[in-house]
């Protein structure tokens, strides 16, 4: 291990370092002999092991033991200040380049276990099956592959229309008639050929038909952005909790915004949130009565730009959380609520796993993540 100042400023005030890494806190040191302040130069400029540094700030008459430096190490690591060197430069200096900004998001995250660049080779490892390629599902397959998420399939079974346009960006005018899930797909090859990409075209017509595919496709994740046909979500839902497969889940109810996911094993599932499972209101605040007959008597998709690109950011965000684990899903059994006719504030309505689910109860135990 060879442990490196992460990009910190500091300064001092008589005996004291104050540690700055961000905005919203700092770390105050007592460094009455300047040792501290040494160690942090030694730490900056890397490439010395514990044995190294003890050597470099022992001096005559002044020793400091590697324990000595352990613990400082250990605490710096504490206050989230260090990565190891030894765990960086796997990526390539193209690579580098490319990612620079996501690297930089990641850093503040990075630890002596977790460097930067494992959580962005987390990414460019991973299969992410995305279910529509409309206003949720185009917007959030813009910002995986800005992410460099190494593989992913996307399906659909629509063609532009020109009512699409004010919610989905990836197609032009001239798209009008085309198969969705072909412009997307070659708009992710045109905007980093490293991406792998598959283009399927159809519809999920049962949760069969999906275990199906996620038998095949083998993802680390879903992410849907479909409502239809009817019941899909429920599919979706026994699909991914079979296999296994984490999903996360964007939507709209007319003027509000939703997101979800589901950790299968973890968290609650979608089935676990029904009345015949939990005997109740399963969504507090949601009218039961007219959520039902508004789903069957009014069918208008009322989703604009800046709700879908918020939505898809948001799934986006929850998807990073599942593929590299930086911290921990925020949405799973913890929907969030967003409220277009209230300045877009946020709810959240945790759900808990229901012990007679129908779905994640029967074999729960045996279920794990492939
Ligand atoms: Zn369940």
């Amino acid at each position: 291990m060879r442990p490196r100042l992460k990009q910190v400023g500091w300064t001092r005030d008589l005996h004291t370092l104050r540690v700055v890494m961000d905005h919203r806190d700092h770390l105050e040191i007592d460094d009455a002999d300047g040792t501290v302040e040494r160690l942090l130069e030694l730490l900056r400029a890397g490439g010395r092991t514990i044995a190294d540094l003890s050597a470099e700030l022992s001096r005559p008459g002044h020793s400091v033991p590697p324990d000595d430096v352990v613990a400082a190490v250990g605490a710096l690591d504490a206050a989230r200040l260090l990565q190891d060197g030894d765990r960086l430069g796997t990526l390539a200096p193209s690579r580098h380049e490319r990612y620079f900004s996501n690297l930089a998001f990641f850093e503040p995250f990075a630890s002596l276990d977790t460097a930067t660049e494992e959580l962005q080779s987390r990414l460019l490892d991973c299969h992410v099956l995305v279910l529509g390629a409309g206003g949720l599902g185009g917007n959030v397959v813009q910002n995986l592959a800005g992410l460099g998420v190494g593989r992913m399939t996307l399906m659909d079974r629509d063609v532009v229309q020109a009512r699409n346009f004010a919610r989905q960006f990836l197609y032009q005018w001239e798209d009008i008639g085309r198969p969705k899930v072909e412009l997307a797909a070659q708009w992710v090859r045109a905007f980093d050929p490293a991406i792998a990409v598959q283009a399927i075209s159809g519809e999920i017509d049962s949760a069969d038909a999906l275990s199906r595919l996620l038998e095949d496709a083998r993802p680390d994740l879903v992410v849907s952005g479909i409502d239809q046909p009817r019941g899909v979500d429920l599919w979706v839902n026994a699909a991914c909790v079979t296999s296994g497969v984490p999903f996360v889940r964007g939507g709209m109810f007319v003027t509000e915004g939703l997101v979800l996911s589901v950790d299968p094993g973890k968290s609650g599932c979608l089935d676990c949130t029904t009345p015949e499972n939990t005997g109740g209101d399963p969504l507090a605040g949601r009218d039961l009565d007219n959520a039902r007959i508004y789903a069957e008597e009014v069918r208008i998709n009322r989703g604009i730009g800046p709700v879908a690109t918020l939505l898809s950011s948001l799934v986006a965000f929850e998807a990073l959380r599942y593929l590299t684990r930086f911290e921990p899903p925020a949405y799973a059994g913890n929907l969030l609520w967003i409220d277009f006719a209230a300045g877009c504030a946020t709810r959240r309505e945790p759900w808990a796993r229901n012990p007679n689910c129908s779905a994640c109860a029967a074999d729960s135990a045996s279920m794990q993540r492939r």
